[in-house]
């Protein structure tokens, strides 16, 4: 097992990984910017290191910054959380030349899924169903719009290299392509550094639902559930669940199924989720792999009862899972809502600053992973994410009955929050029933805008 691991990120999810470290016996290195030098990540792990500027290019995306300080501190291991450079395969690649192991998969497979179009050609290669499509970048727009055509409108168009909802754009008919690939071209090469695009159908109405998995050195591959992340803002999720209320076990099976072969098709390692979208008829379809730990895996943790972190860490250190797939089950529901620093009415805007005074809610079944406290500094540099509260009870109706009373129970002064937002998506009648999907917000999202 590891002596010490620094964890090349910040926030909540820094400290949640120094947690496991710490029950696992294992030393924590927090990394910290000039603005992070208070952040709860830095006061609990055993060391802390300052590496850089305020600016995420010059410390927590900072590949060279980040393994001069593991070197320096010792560490002989590298969790990287999410964003930052945990997707990133020439961090990947340099870890291992300088013999730090990085938590998550090799730099091949992380630089294999990350294309989304090469992560679907593998798929297509190993027999799991995707979403329709021209397989692989496309070379030009003209290309891309004849390809539309045979494909039929509606398309969506996808930065190869994109993330984030960046990059995308959804095109409705031939009179629109010129300026939405021109655009959505324009945006990945600004946020990416690679302006690539590959073009799919785009699928009305389907719910956003995926699959955990877990893959140890041995070749063994277990899937853990489900999560639904079908409510989103302008494609991304604003609260996740476990398990998706609309699938039947048969589907669960089959789609549990689907992402262990797509994991054993590239010969994945670690902690990985397989995302699917999944249409009213009950077809689903691959979209991306993502090849780190996600901002929802509480919600996985909750009703698996395992702790996802702690399982990369053993995975990373050559440990196999003693598991049968059979053993794992869900219990109960859990969801997961994303508090953060934003303004809802103001179209969502980030709202940095300190946060005066805070309570978080608990009881039975109620779980708060933050960095936040009381006079902490919500700088505008970074993620406006502030809390992720995740509720687990028996039954869906029950876990959405604790959160709401979690929400009211929240308290975060000084700055502007999600939480009533939130909210009034649990109450809404649509979510309620259980059968919303992806275009949920968007035809209801102006609740209290
Ligand atoms: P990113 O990596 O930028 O988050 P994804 O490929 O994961 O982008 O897609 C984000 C969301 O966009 C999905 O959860 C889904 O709601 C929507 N989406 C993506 N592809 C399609 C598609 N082909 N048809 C319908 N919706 C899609």
């Amino acid at each position: 097992m590891f002596r010490k691991i620094l964890i090349a990120n910040r926030g909540e999810i820094a400290v949640r990984i120094i947690r496991a470290c710490r029950e696992m016996g294992i030393l924590s290195v927090a990394v910290y910017s000039e603005e992070d030098e208070d952040s709860l990540a830095a006061m609990l792990a055993d060391e802390a290191i300052c590496i850089g500027p305020a600016p995420s290019s010059y410390s927590y995306l900072s590949a060279e910054r980040i393994l001069s300080a593991a070197i320096a501190m010792g560490a002989d291991a590298i969790h990287p959380g999410f964003g930052f450079l945990s997707e990133n395969s020439r961090f990947a690649k340099m870890c291992e030349e300088c013999h730090i192991r990085f938590i998550g998969p090799d730099s091949e497979t992380i630089a294999r899924m990350g294309s989304k179009s090469e992560a679907k050609k593998n798929m297509v290669e190993a027999g799991v169903p995707v979403v329709p499509g021209y397989p692989g970048v496309l070379p030009d727009s003209q290309t891309g719009k004849r390809e539309a055509e045979k494909i039929g409108y509606p398309v969506i168009i996808k930065a190869v290299s994109g993330g984030g909802g960046k990059g995308m754009r959804i095109i409705r008919s031939q009179e629109e392509w010129d300026l939405q690939y021109a655009s959505a071209s324009r945006e990945a090469e600004k946020a990416f550094g690679d302006s690539r695009m590959y073009l799919e159908k785009y699928l009305e109405n389907p719910r956003h639902v995926e699959v955990q998995i877990l893959a140890d050195r041995e070749g063994n591959v277990f899937h853990l559930g489900e999560r639904d992340c079908s409510v989103q803002r302008h494609h991304q999720k604003v609260l996740e669940e476990s398990p998706c209320s609309v699938l039947t076990e048969t589907q669960r099976q089959k789609m549990g199924d689907a992402a262990v072969k797509a994991a054993k098709a590239v010969g994945y390692e670690n902690a990985g989720t397989v995302e699917f979208l999944l249409d009213k008829q009950g077809n689903f379809y691959f979209m991306e792999m993502n090849t780190r730990i996600q901002v929802e895996h509480p919600v996985t943790e909750e009703v698996t009862g395992l702790d996802l972190i702690q399982a990369q860490i053993r995975i990373a250190a050559g440990e196999s899972l003693p598991w049968k797939q059979e053993e794992i089950r869900l219990r109960g529901h859990a969801i997961e809502c994303r508090i953060n620093a934003e303004i809802p009415a103001r179209n969502f805007m980030p709202c940095p600053g300190t946060v005066t005074d805070c309570h978080f809610p608990g009881g039975p079944g109620i779980r708060v992973d933050s960095a936040v406290y009381a006079g902490c500094r919500i700088s505008p540099y970074y993620d406006s994410m502030l809390v992720k509260l995740i509720a687990h009870a028996d039954t869906r109706e029950a876990a959405i009955r604790r959160m709401e009373g979690a929400l009211e129970e929240l308290v975060l002064e000084g700055v502007e929050t999600n939480q009533e937002y939130l909210h009034e998506i649990l109450a809404h009648p649509v979510f309620r029933s259980g059968e919303h999907d992806t275009s949920f917000l968007e035809k209801y999202g102006s609740l209290n805008e």
